[in-house]
This record gives structure tokens, C-alpha cells and sequence, in this order.
């Protein structure tokens, strides 16, 4: 049986690019960017102002103090939004704002506060007395200072976030390139599966798959395209699957079907409509994890166990669609001691868990029922135990790594 990490890797090497596409910014939260965001120009665009103050000479600043404040003469008045061409001359300062555009012939600038101006009073004076010296450049924002026209301030593979998107809009970018939401079919197998709207006929469960896996699909970033619950038959399940594959399907997700049972069709599907490529991992939960191809569309199929079919998304599902956009999805896990001992069976273990902060340090609970097929279990989880191949015991205060979703 191949382990988790050749697993992912096998098919994380099968999956194609996504292609890219041109979209507002607006609509760009989550995206992962597909071209690098240059810098049109320098920023900050111009010299400016920090505070609101008085822009003078550093020069004629020196001994400034309380006791012995320095009179300047008051030229003009510069608010932001506009530019200031006229120098100043030794002795002239002028009243700027935050923002503003810092003149020609001031080197500094010096706060309100160390003047005994008042901004909120009519801004007619002609004089101010300063309480305060200044070297030069203090409370100037220089031009280029953030960064200077050319620089790459964002490469592709980035996943674009609110402060990404305030970066475009200063570059000038209205629109930007993405890779194409992947689109991922999704098909759920079982006769035994009903709507959760539908009558329960004996021996008939309710279908849950199908809403977690268009969930997990939607949250990161897919789009999914769903054909419903489709019988344990093989015709039927290639009607389906050819359904889904005429919408332009990046890759194909199934769950149900793909274990050791006489009814287990999805397997038998891929086998004659296209190929096996990776069969059974060595994990618990999740073990029949499949990937290969239907036609010639990559497929994962995921065990219907639900809690085999959650922890088989995040660790094969969630990557595959971050690698088809350039991006990789490393499992960043915590340390933190075990509130209960655990038992597994010697595969590599995810086990979900309740992490927790407590007394600065991290504990973890694991689920009392391991059983996959106990959907309730994860309810009140946020993260799953990594127990390595070959652990079957631990007690107690032990320390596990811990991956938070
Ligand atoms: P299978 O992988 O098809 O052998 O299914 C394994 C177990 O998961 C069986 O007990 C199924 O009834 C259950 N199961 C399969 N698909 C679903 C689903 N969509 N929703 C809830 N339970 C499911
Ligand atoms: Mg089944």
C-alpha cells in the first residue's frame, strides 16, 4: 500500500494547470493570482507630508524650544490633492496636511502640535511660532520610499487577500489575471442514499456527502458542479460522470463505491472508461482512496464513509485544487498534548480533535468514537490528529502534531 505523502505526490504530478482568466478586482477576494503585479511607479508617488503641520527648512529650525520658540513667516496653506510649486524661501513655511505634497525648498515637516497653530480655526495667519527643531526629512514620506515603479510586488501563485486587492488598486490595476476557479464534478454513489428532503425507506440513509464535499468544494475557492446521487450501477454511473464531463470539468470527485464491496462500481468504471492510476492509501480513515482517470479527466474518488470522505478532501482534495492553481497547500500542524489516550492501528492516523488554547499552552481532545462512519463525531472538532505509520498507542500528555482546519 502506497503512504500518504507518495499518494499526494502522484497526483498532485497528474493534475493539469488551470487556465487563466482577466477579472475585476472587486471580485478577486480568495483568487490566486496567475501573472505578477508590477509597480507602475513609485510609491509614495511624491514627497509628502506624514502629518498635518508646518512644511519649512530643518535649517531654520535650530534651537527651537518651548522657551524659545522660532517665528516663521506663513506662505500658504497645502491640502492634500493638490500640487505645491512654489518654493520656499530661508524663514517661510507653509501649512500642509497629511497627504499633501511637500513644496519645493522644505526639507521637513513639523507637527501642529509644536506650533501654536490651531487647524481647526480659520487658516488665515501669517505667522507661526515653532516649538520645536526638526532635522531634515523628519515627517516626510520620500518618493519611491515604499517601494519604486518596476519592483514585483506580488508574484503569481498568491492567494489574494483584502490588502492584496488595496495593493492593485494603488498600481492602477482595475482588473487582474487569475488562474480559473477550478471546476470539480461531484458525484455521490450509493443505493442506499436519499435526499435529505425525501421519504426513509427501510435500509435507506440519508445522502450527507454530497452537501459536505459541495461545501468543502465551495470554501476552497471550486466550483462545483453537482450530478446528485447516482445508483450502485455501473451504466448509471458512467451516464452520470459523461454528464459532468461535457461542463468543462477540471477534475472529477466521487464519493462511495471505491471499497472491497460486490457493489463497489466506481472502481469497475474507471477501470474500463478509463484507468486506475493509485488505489488504496495507508491511512486511517479513508484507505480505498482512488485517483486516476475517467476518459481522460483526472478523478479522486473518495471513500463514503463521511469521515473518510471529510479527511480524504483535506488532504488529497484541498491540495490537488491549489496545485492546479501554482499554489502549494503544506499541512502546517502545532504541537500540543493529548488530553486522553490513543489508539490506532499502526496507519498513518488522522484523527479528529478538539484543539484548545489553555494556560498558554495547546491541548488537544481526540474523538472518543474513532468510527468513520460516525459523521457526528467531527461536529465538534476543528482539527485532525497526524499520528505517523507505525504509532499505536499513545498516552496521555503525550505530545502529537496537530493540523488545524
Ligand atoms: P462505500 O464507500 O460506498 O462502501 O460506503 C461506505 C459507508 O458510507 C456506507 O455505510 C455508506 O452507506 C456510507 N455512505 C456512502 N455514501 C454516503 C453519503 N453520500 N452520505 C452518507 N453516508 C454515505
Ligand atoms: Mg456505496
Amino acid at each position: 500500500m502506497i503512504s500518504v505523502s507518495k499518494a499526494k505526490q502522484q497526483i498532485l504530478k497528474a493534475l493539469p494547470q488551470l487556465p487563466k482568466e482577466i477579472i475585476k478586482i472587486e471580485e478577486s477576494l480568495g483568487r490566486i493570482l496567475a501573472e505578477p503585479v508590477i509597480a507602475d511607479r513609485d510609491f509614495p508617488l511624491f514627497d509628502n507630508s506624514a502629518m498635518d503641520g508646518i512644511a519649512l527648512k530643518a535649517a531654520d529650525t535650530q534651537g527651537a524650544s518651548a522657551e524659545n520658540p522660532v517665528q516663521l513667516s506663513l506662505v500658504k496653506t497645502i491640502p492634500a490633492g493638490y500640487a505645491a510649486d512654489q518654493r520656499l524661501e530661508p524663514g517661510q513655511a507653509a501649512q500642509i496636511m497629511t497627504g499633501a505634497p511637500v513644496p519645493p525648498g522644505a526639507d521637513a515637516v513639523l507637527p501642529v502640535e509644536s506650533t501654536d497653530l490651531d487647524f481647526s480655526k480659520p487658516l488665515d495667519r501669517t505667522e507661526a511660532a515653532i516649538f520645536q527643531a526638526v532635522k531634515p526629512g523628519d515627517y516626510i514620506r520620500r518618493q519611491g520610499e515604499y517601494y519604486q515603479h518596476g519592483a514585483i510586488l506580488l508574484d503569481k501563485g498568491w492567494e489574494i487577500r483584502s490588502q492584496d486587492i488595496a495593493l492593485f488598486a494603488t498600481v492602477g490595476q482595475a482588473e487582474i489575471t487569475v488562474y480559473r476557479k477550478p471546476r470539480v464534478g461531484l458525484l455521490t454513489t450509493g443505493d442506499e442514499l436519499v435526499a435529505p428532503d425525501q421519504p426513509l425507506e427501510p435500509g435507506k440513509i440519508r445522502d450527507s456527502n454530497s452537501y459536505m464535499l459541495r461545501a468543502l468544494l465551495e470554501k476552497s475557492g471550486a466550483v462545483a458542479i453537482t450530478s446528485g446521487v447516482v445508483a450502485d450501477k455501473e451504466e448509471e454511473v458512467i451516464h452520470a460522470l459523461d454528464r459532468l464531463i461535457e461542463q468543462d470539468i477540471d477534475l472529477l470527485l466521487t464519493s462511495g463505491g471505491v471499497s472491497m464491496g460486490a457493489f463497489d462500481v466506481v472502481r469497475k468504471v474507471l477501470e474500463t472508461h478509463g484507468r486506475v492510476e493509485l488505489w488504496k492509501v495507508n491511512m486511517r480513515p479513508g484507505k480505498p482512496l482512488t485517483f486516476g482517470r475517467f476518459r481522460e479527466i483526472p478523478f479522486i474518488g473518495l471513500a463514503g464513509n463521511p469521515v473518510s470522505a471529510f479527511v480524504g478532501f483535506q488532504i488529497f482534495v484541498f491540495p490537488a485544487l491549489r496545485h492546479m492553481a501554482g499554489v502549494g497547500a503544506p499541512l502546517l500542524t502545532i504541537e500540543a498534548s493529548l488530553t486522553a489516550d490513543l489508539h490506532s492501528d499502526g496507519r498513518e492516523s488522522y484523527i479528529p480533535a478538539t484543539l484548545k488554547n489553555e494556560q498558554e499552552t495547546w491541548i488537544v481532545e481526540p474523538v472518543q468514537n474513532q468510527s468513520s462512519g460516525n459523521l457526528y463525531a467531527l461536529i465538534p472538532t476543528n482539527s485532525l490528529i497526524i499520528l505517523p505509520v507505525g504509532v499505536e498507542f499513545l498516552n496521555k500528555g503525550e505530545l502529537v502534531k496537530v493540523f488545524e482546519m
